[in-house]
């Protein structure tokens, strides 16, 4: 059969960032991750604790989940296995058709490396580095030249709207700020997925706002999936999809309303 592919459009809606990927596709949409009973249990015999307890649930690319549940209910280990920080005790994990529960530590490390972006409550910048030295130092881990680094830096700064704050020390810029770096710096490897655990847990509400419309407008822009725990409603309400936790269980999730409503 000869193949039909249709040349694509260039996109009309040009947007201003040369980082963003082609347009989401408008077809059916591809899994990220698949799970399948997963099950983490930490400790042994009568400490032992069943973190994450027999989950089984798709995440579609693309899709932006909110992962809710009280303090120990095992969001953040569920975050760990999505992750491949952690393996799980039982159960299978596959990301784009990757099954991370059998693949060895060099290949996760790679896996991680190539898709997975982390951010987290905690900021985590090196205080006696830049703005841009932050997301240089990611860059070199991951093997780019001295020379491209500084280009795509201010680059990745740009996307998050820090252009011209590139040569601020952390300390010298608003919680806001520091976590548009983190996002910036979690941005370096171009990953196909963004896990954050409470990111807007250490911002006022106003500045957590926007933190969720950057990492909202990143979702649509990159095509990234998100993942994202959170324990402000008001946060979840913007996503696609909210995943309550309980006990290591998924105690009921829901899809609400696709476009939200903003009250601001
Ligand atoms: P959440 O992020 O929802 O607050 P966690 O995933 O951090 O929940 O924890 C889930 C459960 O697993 C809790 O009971 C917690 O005490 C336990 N737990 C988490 N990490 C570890 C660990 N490294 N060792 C032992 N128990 C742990
Ligand atoms: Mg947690």
């Amino acid at each position: 059969m000869m193949t039909s592919e249709t040349a694509e459009e260039p996109t009309t809606m040009q947007t201003t960032q040369t980082l963003t990927e082609e347009p989401a596709a408008a077809g059916p949409k591809a899994t990220a991750y698949e799970l399948t009973e997963v099950t983490k249990i930490y400790g042994s015999g009568n400490s032992q604790v069943r973190a994450v307890d027999g989950i089984t649930m798709e995440i579609s690319s693309g899709e932006f989940v909110a992962i809710i549940g009280a303090s120990g209910s095992g969001k953040t280990t569920l975050l760990q296995l999505l992750g491949a920080l952690d393996k799980p005790t039982s159960g299978r994990i596959v990301l784009a058709g990757q099954d991370l529960t059998t693949m060895g530590e060099r290949d996760l490390t790679l896996l991680r490396r190539e898709e997975i972006g982390f951010v987290f409550q905690q900021f985590n910048l090196i205080p006696t580095l830049t703005a841009a030295g932050n997301i240089e130092a990611a860059l070199a881990t991951l093997g780019h030249g001295s020379k491209g680094r500084a280009a795509r830096a201010a680059e990745l700064l740009d996307v998050v709207g820090l252009s011209g704050r590139g040569h601020h020390l952390p300390s010298q810029l608003s919680g806001g700020e520091q976590q548009r770096v983190a996002i910036a710096r979690a941005l370096a490897n171009d990953p196909s997925v963004l896990l954050a655990d409470e990111p807007t847990g250490n911002l006022d509400t106003t500045t957590g706002e926007e933190i969720l419309a950057e990492l909202e407008r990143l979702v649509v822009d990159r095509h990234l999936t998100l993942v994202l725990i959170t324990h402000e409603l008001a946060i979840a309400d913007a996503a696609q999809r909210t995943i309550r936790l309980q006990d290591g269980k998924i105690a009921d999730s829901e899809k609400p309303k696709r476009a939200r409503k903003r009250t601001t």
